[in-house]
């Protein structure tokens, strides 16, 4: 058994991480700085970070390797440095794990390129494939015990991570969210429902949703896979909330009693691995796996519990389009959603 199969042999929910990028530039990464030099410029503080998501209970970990394909680093000139960012991100990360003494799998992060695929845009299949092969020859050389696909709106680009890490890694187990961010499908057009069956036929080892525009739209990415019928674990990240542009920056308004509540709705829902995507801190990941700890494991239902008020309150009505605009604006270059997770 490995440690992904020991892991989902444990009843209840799992819990991972919350936002690395968030938590970046709090600690003083510039917009439009690759969070992938800080690995190896500033490693205390990544580890920090992390060593705070182990603590607040998170059973899952992701490296700080978001935007480290070959095609996001390009945007640094920094192409050449994929192998050494990566190996030094999943390095750290298990160092870290292994200080906290308890099982907690290293998730090896890759992120979207930043390009569509031909023939709409210009980045070929072939290529794509490449890069990810490259990205998850270092991730796995460095340690890590399962590869995250996240963010991604094109399945053809998911596909194209796969395959990569498939030929490194033939049993490598690999998760993989996209972010349903337009009136529940992807920027590329991919629902839920699709994203699911592709992805567990492709061999995935568990799909979901992470990102986005807040808890009601992840909560209905895993609603409407849940009804589908999955036969893999479905895996919930949302944002702390919706993200609100405020001087040119993304700023996320969920508190962790809010995230606490998002996490049992998706957990009632059929999510079996949470955590939180931007805006979110460990202060957040801790209410959650508190609340998640008093769930009624033995009960837990197929559809969901209605959103409690102060969740209801906190976030901007349905179809409010100010609001849709600045998630839509906040996931544009030179935003803080733009460089990492
Ligand atoms: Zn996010």
């Amino acid at each position: 058994m490995n440690k992904w199969q020991q892991l989902l042999a444990q009843p209840g929910p799992l819990v991972a991480d919350g936002a690395m990028g968030t938590q970046l530039f709090a600690a003083g990464l510039q917009f439009g700085d690759p969070p992938e030099t800080w690995n190896v410029l500033h490693p205390d503080i990544v580890r920090g970070i992390q060593r705070r998501y182990i603590d607040a209970g998170a059973q899952i970990i992701l490296t700080n390797t978001f935007g480290g394909s070959r095609f996001r680093l390009a945007m640094h000139n920094l192409q050449g440095r994929v192998a050494e960012l990566n190996r030094t991100a999943a390095i750290l990360l298990r160092a870290e794990i292994e200080a906290a003494g308890r099982p907690i799998l290293v998730a090896g992060d890759i992120g979207p390129s930043g390009d569509i695929l031909a023939p709409v845009g210009t980045l070929s299949y072939a290529e794509a494939v490449d890069g990810f092969t490259e990205q998850a020859e270092a991730l796995i050389a460095g340690g890590a015990d399962i590869i995250w696909i996240e963010t991604m709106s094109a399945l053809e680009e998911v596909q194209a991570a796969l395959e990569g890490v498939r030929r490194i890694s033939a049993e490598i187990p690999v998760i993989t969210t996209l972010s349903f961010d337009t009136h529940g499908r992807t920027m590329m057009g991919v629902t839920p429902e699709q994203a699911l069956a592709v992805l567990t036929e492709r061999g995935a080892a568990a799909v979901g949703a992470n990102c986005g525009n807040g808890t009601d739209e992840l909560l209905a990415a895993i609603q409407r896979m849940q009804a589908a019928g999955p036969r893999v674990p479905l895996v919930a990240k949302s944002n702390a909330g919706m993200p609100e542009l405020v001087g040119g920056k993304a700023v996320y308004r969920a508190s962790p009693e809010v995230m606490a509540c998002y996490a049992l709705d998706v957990y009632r829902a059929g999510a079996r691995i949470i955590g939180a995507c931007c805006g979110s801190s460990p202060e957040h990941i801790q209410a959650m796996a508190a609340s998640l700890r008093t769930a009624d494991l033995s009960a837990a239902p197929a559809g969901t519990s209605p959103l409690p008020a102060a969740a209801a309150e906190a976030r901007p009505a349905a179809g409010d389009r100010a609001a849709r605009r600045a998630a839509r604006a906040a996931r544009q270059p030179g935003t803080d959603k733009a460089e990492t997770e």
